[in-house]
């Protein structure tokens, strides 16, 4: 945790939050921070800034607070992403809130389990503890919004275009296509298939939609490092 990320519940005052539970734990037991310490400390879609601790005992914390500083800018990004399975799915939400990743597309694709929908990952409460770790470990407050397609049509057809308007549209897709471009200074669409990859269809539906399809090289990579690789050589 290298941002403590309160909520507007922990506040008692616009200077003054109590913690408690794993955030509490978390301080007094890993951190080992006890009255008169200081941390970094933020408000979830707010200002961050410094927190000491003003009174510790066994079940709460009490933290006195300057909030002064804007969060780092987002990526200008809007990502499309075919649904990963449970276990990844966790680890890519925190990872892409890590990265500034603001708005996320969860899709179905001809190559997602269709059961991988009824994952409790899904459940709203689970995604939101994914995004608030990533945000913990970036030091950022802005919450990333995360949108659930479950039928690829409709949505490419009737939902994406206007969403996209004004931006680079790219699909990640292995094969002879164009590299993926390095240090864009624009808005992007990216596009990222699922384990199996995009079918044909899928890509030339997106193509239809304006979408170039870019690759990384010859080398396969698991959607999580993909999704690293792609935005590094992008922003
Ligand atoms: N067998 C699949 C294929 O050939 O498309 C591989 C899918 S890969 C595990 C999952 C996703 O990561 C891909 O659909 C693509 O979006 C992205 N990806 C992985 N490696 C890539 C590469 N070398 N170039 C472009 N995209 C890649």
């Amino acid at each position: 945790m290298n941002l403590l990320l309160l909520q507007q519940e922990d506040l008692l005052d616009s200077h003054t939050a109590l913690l408690t539970g794993r955030q509490h734990q978390h301080l007094k037991t890993v951190h080992k921070k006890t009255t008169g310490d200081q941390l970094k400390a933020g408000l979830v879609g707010g200002l961050m800034g410094s927190a000491e601790i003003i009174e510790q005992n066994e079940t709460r914390t009490r933290i006195h607070l300057q909030l002064e500083q804007s969060p780092p800018p987002p990526l200008p990004l809007r990502l499309l992403l075919a649904l990963p399975r449970p276990r990844m799915l966790a680890r890519s939400l925190e990872h892409l809130s890590t990265l500034g990743v603001k708005d996320i597309h969860l899709l179905q694709t001809a190559r997602v389990e269709k059961s991988y929908w009824q994952s409790p990952e899904l459940k709203p409460e689970k995604i939101h503890q994914h995004l608030l770790l990533g945000l913990e470990q970036a030091r950022d407050t802005l919450l990333p919004r995360v949108h659930l397609h479950t039928r690829f049509r409709p949505f490419v057809e009737d939902e994406l275009p206007g969403l996209i308007c004004d931006t680079r549209k790219l699909v990640a897709h292995p094969g002879n296509y164009p590299q993926c471009p390095r240090g864009l200074n624009e808005a992007v669409t990216l596009a990222i298939g699922p384990e199996g990859g995009f079918v044909d269809y899928e890509i030339e539906k997106l193509q239809e939609q304006g979408f170039t399809a870019v690759q990384l090289g010859p080398r396969i990579l698991r959607v999580e490092t993909a999704v690293t690789a792609l935005l590094a050589r992008l922003f």
